[in-house]
């Protein structure tokens, strides 16, 4: 068991970063293979009895890898980028945004296949697979929810397919991940262009909580991450990214005694916490559940501290209706 430590936060200054640019998708493809193998073995080898849970993320975080969502462009003006963004609303907020059903089922359908390989899961998983061939679950809808993060929407749809909740949850949400992920690149130019003007704590792009925080470089310069769609923003030093909270002597962190590479943020103000760790570089995407189950003893700790993480999204994303209906591609 960890033995934690509470310190008061002191960082650095702090400035956003561009986003990493790939170059060809095929050694795009080869590296971020590499780099899975090389962290999934570097996180057993440090923490032994997460073995099983870092086989079924390195399974998950495949199919997610080969998994590339067919989008349509967004038309976003810069300047209405940058209103959206100086008054707090999210970009992809209020777009019509295109969810391509061909590959949610897909990619929801080989999740559910890695779900039922496994025994503690199997059983649940054919329920739902089940569910959705009788077509009592409509996966498509299920993702949707995911999409715009309404997990009380979400839950409604399992109760009324008859399914499992907590899996139909974890599964749509991780479906709608590839989708996220394909948008907030599509505008991540526009972030890029306008971050001066964000200064909320939820993510610019889909409106969810940061689910870690990266301290980058000798600085350790305090960049958020959406665990969702993979976008990277930061604000203003010193301040709780849930309540706005800037009183330095209510802002802690904690770390276990001997541990470097992570710790935990926490606010006495509204009770909130968010796990931070050391990087050189931003995280891709699909690795940042890696960092997120590499820190669960965090996650422990904050939570026997009476911290918790909120549990409403930091925004609620609507879309408007896209154009599904004229669809003939
Ligand atoms: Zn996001
Ligand atoms: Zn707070």
């Amino acid at each position: 068991m960890c033995r934690f430590r509470e310190y008061l936060r002191a960082i650095p200054g702090e400035h956003a970063n561009a986003l990493v640019q790939c170059g060809r998708q095929e050694e795009k493809t080869a590296m971020e293979h590499a780099l899975l193998e090389r962290r999934v073995q570097t996180l057993v080898k440090l923490n032994p009895a997460l073995a099983e849970a870092a086989t079924l993320q390195k399974t998950i975080i495949t199919v997610l890898y080969a998994a590339t969502a067919p989008i349509r462009p967004i038309v976003l003006p810069l300047r209405r980028a940058r209103e959206k963004l100086s008054g707090g609303v999210p970009l992809l907020h209020g777009e019509s945004v295109f969810l391509d059903d061909g590959f949610i089922r897909d990619v929801f359908g080989r999740l559910v296949n890695v779900l039922r390989s496994r025994a503690d899961t199997a059983e649940k998983a054919g329920q739902l697979a089940e569910a959705a061939y009788e077509h009592r679950l409509h996966v498509e809808h299920a993702v949707a929810e995911a999409f715009v993060n309404h997990p009380e929407h979400l839950d409604q749809v399992a109760i009324e397919a008859g399914v499992s909740p907590e899996l139909l949850q974890m599964l749509a949400q991780l479906s709608a991940r590839p989708i996220l992920k394909a948008y907030a690149e599509h505008v991540a130019p526009a972030l890029q262009a306008g971050r001066d003007d964000w200064d909320r704590g939820y993510c610019p792009m889909c409106g969810a909580w940061p689910g870690l925080a990266e301290l980058r470089g000798a600085e350790q310069l305090r960049h958020l991450r959406c665990l969702r769609c993979g976008a990277d923003w930061t604000i203003t030093r010193l301040r709780c990214p849930f309540c706005g909270n800037d009183h330095h002597d209510a802002l802690g962190y904690l770390q276990a005694e001997g541990e470097r590479r992570f710790r935990v943020d926490v606010c006495r103000g509204c009770g909130g916490y968010l796990k931070a760790g050391s990087s050189f570089d931003a995280a891709p995407t699909e690795l940042l559940a890696l960092d997120d189950l590499a820190s669960v003893h965090l996650d422990i700790a904050a939570l026997e501290r009476g911290q918790q993480r909120p549990p409403e999204p930091g925004f609620r994303l609507e879309l408007v209706d896209g154009e599904d209906d004229l669809d003939d591609d």
